[in-house]
């Protein structure tokens, strides 16, 4: 097995490149449906490249795509994916009230269970925006049914994070886990490690020390993550948008499925709930 013994989790936010929160002032919602959609067969690429490493993985889907492309679900299901829950429209949590909150990821669990038959387990915030000016999302999200939660950042940055929140799995409601994703600690700070715009900008020998890190130093599970619009680079290019914004989405998309590819064969991964629904966590504290 690569790696060592620890198996990590591997995570696929199933969204399409207009539906990204840092371009949302430059895409209207109500422009989406006349977008060329690239989503699918992102999946499908994405769908190969873990066939061809027997890694099942957990897809936290929008229920938006899910409408209108169930085969892609029951794709998902059929290949022995997880398939989770990324809420309905893709709006911050920290940006609405908490009854549409509520709404969203309640619409979302049923359609992902209607489309897929199996139980939806897993949430995770749009732009990890779950953080202290929101704690009752977690109200909602238990309420709501799920059992897990992968919606906090324990990082500072200016679109997302909290960078004193815990690092690793705990019970943040009863039945509820919040599992953040991967930071490594170095200099007495948190360090995003797990995926998105990070692991396209560095090299890759950094992801990987950084994740192996969480591993060894650690000794705990990786959550990383990453998108289907970040292997695609012939995805539109979105005009007018800050050089920042033009940077963080478009920078090394060439690259990003040979790294990876590198990273699946250097790590062991799994689907979220083998890899953290087991008995291990029975009685962890919780915490408000
Ligand atoms: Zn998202």
């Amino acid at each position: 097995m690569p790696g060592g013994q620890v198996t990590n989790a591997l995570t696929i936010d199933v969204e399409d490149y207009f539906q990204v929160s840092a371009l949302a002032p430059y895409i209207a919602r109500g422009e989406w449906d006349s977008r060329e959609c690239r989503v699918e067969a992102n999946v499908e690429r994405i769908l190969l490249m873990l066939d061809e490493k027997r890694i099942r993985a957990t897809f936290f889907t929008l229920g938006w795509i899910a409408e209108r492309y169930p085969a892609l679900v029951r794709r998902l299901v059929d290949c022995g994916h997880e398939v989770a829950s990324h809420g309905y429209g893709h709006q911050r949590a920290n940006e609405l009230s908490e009854s549409d909150f509520l709404s969203d990821i309640v619409m979302a669990k049923k359609l992902l269970e209607d489309i897929s038959g199996c139980e939806v387990r897993g949430y995770r915030a749009p732009s990890f925006s779950i953080g202290e000016s929101n704690p009752w999302a977690f109200d909602c999200i238990e309420r709501a049914g799920y059992r897990y939660s992968s919606s906090v950042y324990p990082i500072r940055h200016d679109h997302y994070g909290v960078p004193d929140a815990p690092r690793f799995a705990h019970q943040v409601r009863p039945g509820l886990l919040e599992l953040p994703v991967s930071t490594a600690r170095i200099l007495e700070r948190n360090w995003p490690a797990s995926g998105g715009g990070y692991f396209r900008l560095l090299p890759y020998g950094v992801s990987r020390w950084l994740l192996r890190r969480v591993n060894e130093l650690d000794g705990r599970p990786a959550i990383f993550y990453f998108h289907p619009w970040e292997i695609d680079d012939g995805q539109p290019r979105i005009g007018g948008i800050t050089p920042r914004t033009r940077f963080r989405h478009y920078v090394n998309l060439r690259h990003t499925e040979a790294k990876l590819r590198r990273l699946l064969a250097d790590f062991s991964w799994a689907r979220v709930d083998e890899v953290f629904l087991g008995p291990t966590l029975r009685g962890a504290a919780v915490t408000a």
